[in-house]
């Protein structure tokens, strides 16, 4: 079994490195940007979208030009790759299969700063060349494991990064666990299980939000481009990286947590995308509730379920384990003592009651328990 995995570290930069990096992955910004807007225009006249065998031959055409020479200041496979990942983006977000992609954007300067090498790098313990910039050592706190196969440098908060993608091959791996459950996802519990377990939500994002509409505010007063300004910038995506690690810190714990015990694990398939989808509604035919739904939206996107349902997949993916996504119709409403189905058994968003027998529970652990049995059939069929 081949699997993949990626290793980041800070990179070590000193000052007169830095501006060939902000060059590189300016240049890099400008083609997918550029390509970008042609495509969108495309779009707008029903016109074909140009893929990377078109994008790729604009980029000799502009690195040919007066107006664009400056292209050839950067390596060429960084560009390349840029538009590989526009290609890629155009394709993912007009598939159906994976409704969470949404359309490209443009990239901005103040928010991505990234490029890739897709070879020519070498990697020598904690150092790395990249072709046309040099050697930069890292700060490696872990060992890298596989074979290297593309390595991506990236700005974020003040400090450049590396990201290195691995892949290796490794015997096909059995679960430790025979168990099976059910997960219930909500806004009150992130995650109840079927076992009866509970994950409270990390709600980090709803406290810090005042503390950042606060700096927002801070920012806007000040001159755009000003030194001012620049410096609540960088406190503003300091705050951004904070709640990002914090939720992928939780995110990866519940869901190792979880992965480990239990060989099977069963969802509902939830489509995040459709829930969360625009409360604003559309010019001549606004949205509902707009308010209540872009509150339960906030919290929809702050739990980041879809988040943790790809680490669940790759983590069972290593351990031999399973994911099973089934419909999520009745698992809320059906009696787990006579199966009576009825919408009435749920009283409140927490409490669950049956309307023939009188069996009650918690709301989310009956869904729990549902999921469960429907995971059950389907694998028995
Ligand atoms: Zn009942």
């Amino acid at each position: 079994m081949k699997i993949q995995k990626a290793f980041k570290f800070r990179l070590n930069t000193k000052r007169k490195d830095t501006s060939k990096l902000f060059q590189f992955a300016g240049c890099c910004r400008f083609v997918w940007n550029k390509c970008l807007a042609s495509n969108k225009l495309a779009v707008k006249n029903k016109q074909k979208i140009a893929y990377y065998q078109e994008t790729s031959f604009w980029l000799t055409l502009w690195k040919q030009s007066e107006e664009y020479k400056f292209l050839k200041d950067c390596h060429s496979q960084p560009l390349q790759q840029s538009l590989k990942s526009l290609g890629r983006a155009f394709k993912d977000c007009f598939d159906k299969k994976q409704p969470l992609k949404k359309f490209p954007r443009f990239k901005n300067k103040y928010k991505s700063s990234s490029f890739t090498f897709p070879q020519g790098f070498k990697i020598n313990n904690n150092q790395v060349y990249l072709p046309k910039l040099g050697w930069f050592s890292f700060r490696k706190h872990r060992s890298i494991q596989g074979n290297p196969k593309n390595v991506t440098i990236s700005y974020k908060s003040g400090h450049w990064y590396i990201s290195i993608q691995t892949e290796q091959t490794v015997a096909t791996p059995i679960h430790q666990s025979k168990t099976m459950v059910g997960i219930d996802v909500g806004i009150a519990n992130f995650a109840t299980l079927s076992t009866g377990e509970v994950i409270k939500p990390l709600n980090q994002f709803r406290k810090l939000e005042n503390k950042l509409a606060r700096e927002q505010r801070t920012l806007a007063r000040r001159k755009k481009l000003s030194n001012g300004w620049k410096n609540q910038k960088t406190k503003i995506q300091r705050l951004h990286a904070f709640i990002a690690n914090s939720k992928s810190d939780f995110l990866h714990k519940a869901s190792t947590n979880i992965s480990k015990n239990h060989a099977m694990i069963v969802l509902e398939d939830l489509k995040v995308r459709n829930l969360s989808k625009s409360a604003k509604g559309t010019a001549d035919n606004h949205g509902k509730n707009v308010k209540a739904k872009s509150g339960l939206n906030k919290s929809i996107l702050d739990q980041g379920w879809g988040m943790f349902r790809q680490m669940l997949e790759y983590k069972q993916r290593w351990s031999g384990g399973d994911v099973l996504a089934i419909n999520p119709r009745n698992t809320s409403r059906t009696c787990l003592s006579c199966s009576h189905v009825s919408k009435d058994n749920r009283t409140t968003q927490a409490k669950f009651e049956c309307v023939s027998c009188g069996y009650s529970a918690n709301a989310d652990y009956v869904g729990a328990c549902n999921i469960l049995r429907v995971g059950h059939t389907q694998l028995a069929c």
